[in-house]
């Protein structure tokens, strides 16, 4: 074929890329377009910005000898049979061999050239997927040539990239589209990182690490590439995570824009509270409380995240500042992650409020007919002053006279659309209502600063006094005997204990048919104690009857199942077995294990769990029984899982990060907050188009 002319196409001239639709594309219709729009890729700066997840080496050849099932490799050899087979679908195969062993190539389309072209005796090249088929090694609709001379290898072709898919678009395709956009509009796109930051962080410029990634240079490093620790990977990465913390940011600056009501807190109201108390605060309890008091001060939304480990006392924290809200007459909410929590919540706050003349409502997705309605009219007017509840307080229209307060209990159980949806709850145009997040599960402080920008932080850093630390023991299930005997001593010397039965990644049906089966074998075991059970499909009723009848002490053993994880507070709990250690996660047995040591008396968590352990596994059940500090469990807890699991947002998308790594790239995050600090201060510009290429508005938080 003559070489052709090197034409512009009237396209090129085109510029922004953000602004050109994929159809511009020579062979990109309305279908193509309609599939690559359900990943989110509608422009060619999309397509820019669609980045490789990975690369193959197609410049090795792989003796079929040594192909392994399952792997993606090259292969060449000569084609020793090509034919017709009629099965179940009629087939083409194609026999090579390359004197280590043989193959065939499976085609199910195909048409008579392709036939006619694979003759005995040529050299065949194929790269696909390794199969086991019925005579040898196969490959199915493999990527392949065939040649009369035995095919040289292009070391010149440098890796391959692989592109994210969607149905209905092959790697082939993508790799088309993206070299036509960078043909079409590298040029265009905007770099913004201003040149200063480039050269101190050592940078390539977003043009030279685009067309890096998406088209590696033969003398590439593979291996770097392949890890994702190349510069061009890492600067993209750098801008990616910087998008998303300018976004908060960003919230954050437009949240400071708004108003709030402005609490006044000398009208005594809070000094009786403390009074009430038959106990002082903390120091560290002091110090959140002054630092939530100033920002209610302000006539600026407060949003801020209160951590505290396990049994720190946050929830005196939340009355004081419901308690500075209703003193200004404003309503306050309590927002809890499951039913039991709120339920206790409910009875927390009905007995400091009661003394106060304050009236506390209670509202759950199990709360309906005239009661919810009552509850709902009693809002509206102002009768209620505190609402306690799980998340079906800001469902179905809850309306308040004058929301001031919204307290979320355990956030790190709720996703983050759902913190996002609670921004607007209470605010009208001109008022927004403050917000006083709760958590257990301490972030990392670079995690936190990257990514709860549009947050301020408190932290609770003592425990109340005379808390001693809980003894963990870790043993086999064959010794559950000796545990049985050990809730027998501790019982009959007036203690109360829980024994939890987890069913890990199944359905609540079993863990609750186990917690049953458990509390039938232990009541035979254990005439003499009285014991209940609690579980998630139990109706409220009973359920609150026999989380009652444990608190008041006339049930000494309490068989449950994870309902009771978070926030259940019986000091005189001081004992506490759970089944199936080995399948719990670091956070969730370290909120179990809170349960217990909230007294004065020496607690003990007992961790069963069935042998053979896994090195995470044993990990895990060794950190638990080494320490019982929070931020040291947090800080493993990262190290085993990563940042996505601990933040709890791999689900809910907080970072739909698309070349960032938060475990491989956690190391950028102290620059990430650096320079973006910098740029939203210098660049303000540069900032929204950041967010724009990156985010989007899919969070929410730009337009809040
Ligand atoms: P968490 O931070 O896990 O939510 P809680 O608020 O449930 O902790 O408090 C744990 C226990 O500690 C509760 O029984 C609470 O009454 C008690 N507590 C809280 N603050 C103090 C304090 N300053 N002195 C003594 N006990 C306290
Ligand atoms: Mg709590």
């Amino acid at each position: 074929m003559p070489a052709r002319p090197p034409v512009t196409p009237a396209s090129r001239v085109q510029l922004d890329p953000a602004a050109t639709p994929v159809t511009v594309i020579k062979g990109v219709g309305r279908q193509l377009a309609a599939k690559l729009a359900r990943i989110g890729i509608h422009s060619i700066q999309d397509l820019l910005f669609h980045l490789p997840s990975r690369y193959q080496d197609r410049t090795r050849v792989t003796p079929i000898g040594a192909a392994r099932l399952g792997t993606e490799v090259v292969v060449v050899g000569r084609i020793e049979h090509t034919g017709i087979a009629f099965g179940r679908r009629r087939s083409l195969l194609c026999r090579i061999s390359d004197g280590t062993g043989s193959l065939t190539m499976r085609l199910f389309h195909f048409s008579a050239s392709q036939q006619e072209r694979l003759v005995q005796g040529r050299w065949l090249r194929c790269f696909g997927e390794i199969r086991r088929g019925p005579v040898t090694l196969e490959m199915v609709h493999p990527e392949y040539g065939v040649s009369v001379e035995k095919p040289t290898v292009d070391a010149s072709e440098g890796l391959t990239p692989i592109y994210p898919a969607t149905e209905g678009v092959g790697q082939g395709q993508l790799r088309r589209m993206a070299r036509e956009s960078l043909h079409h509009s590298l040029d265009c796109v905007a770099e913004l990182l201003p040149e200063t930051i480039l050269s101190a962080l050592n940078y390539p410029t977003l043009r030279t690490a685009l067309d890096y990634v998406h088209r590696p240079p033969s003398d590439a490093d593979t291996e770097r590439l392949q890890a994702g620790t190349d510069p061009a990977q890492q600067r993209l990465a750098f801008e990616e995570l910087l998008a998303h913390h300018l976004s908060l940011r960003l919230a954050r600056q437009q949240r400071r824009a708004r108003r709030a009501a402005a609490m006044s807190d000398d009208n005594g109201l809070l000094d009786a509270f403390w009074g009430a108390l038959n106990f002082p605060p903390t120091r560290a309890q002091q110090k959140v409380c002054a630092e939530i008091l100033e920002d209610l001060r302000r006539p600026v939304p407060m949003l801020r995240l209160l951590q505290g480990d396990v049994g720190s006392g946050k929830t005196v924290v939340a009355g004081a500042a419901v308690t500075c809200v209703l003193d200004n007459r404003y309503q306050a909410a309590v927002m809890a992650p499951t039913e039991l929590l709120a339920e206790q919540h409910y009875r927390t706050f009905s007995r400091w409020f009661g003394s106060l003349d304050a009236k506390v409502g209670w509202l759950s997705s199990r709360v309906s007919g005239r009661q919810r309605r009552q509850v709902m009219g009693a809002l509206g007017t102002g009768e209620i002053h505190v609402v306690i509840g799980t998340h079906a307080l800001f469902q179905q229209g809850v309306e308040f006279q004058r929301l001031g307060l919204i307290v979320v209990d355990e956030q790190h159980r709720f996703g983050v659309d759902q913190r996002l949806a609670l921004r607007d709850k209470g605010s009208t145009s001109d008022c927004v209502t403050h917000q006083l997040v709760m958590t257990a599960t301490p972030i990392p402080r670079t995690l936190a600063m990257t990514f709860y920008a549009d947050l301020d932080v408190s932290s609770i850093d003592e425990l109340p006094p005379g808390r001693q630390p809980v003894e963990t023991v870790v043993v086999r299930e064959t010794r559950r005997a000796e545990v049985v005997a050990r809730v027998q001593v501790a019982c009959r010397q007036g203690r109360q204990a829980y024994w939890v039965c987890p069913i890990i990644d199944e359905s609540e049906a079993l863990e609750v048919q186990a917690a049953t089966e458990m509390e039938a074998a232990l009541t035979q075991a254990l005439p003499e104690l009285r014991i209940g059970l609690v579980h998630g499909r139990m109706k409220p009723k009973p359920k609150e009857a026999v989380m009652e009848r444990f608190r008041s002490g006339e049930v000494d053993l309490l068989v449950a199942t994870t309902v009771i994880e978070v926030g259940v507070d019986v000091p005189n709990a001081s004992l506490m077995v759970i089944e199936n250690a080995e399948r719990l996660g670091l956070a969730q047995l370290h909120q179990l294990r809170g349960r217990v040591g909230r007294g004065s008396d020496q607690a003990c968590c007992v961790l069963i769990y069935r042998p053979p352990l896994g090195p995470h596994a044993k990990t895990r059940l060794a950190t638990l029984r080494d320490t019982t500090d929070g931020f040291e469990i947090a800080r493993k807890d990262l190290e085993l899982r990563g940042p996505g699991e601990v933040l709890g947002t791999r689900q809910t998308g907080l970072m739909n990060l698309v070349i960032a790594d938060l475990v491989r790239d956690h190391g950028l995050l102290p620059r990430v907050e650096e320079i973006g600090r910098l740029l939203a201060n210098k660049h303000p510009g540069n900032t929204k188009a950041l967010i724009s290429r990156w985010v989007g508005d899919s969070e929410g938080y730009v337009n809040v």
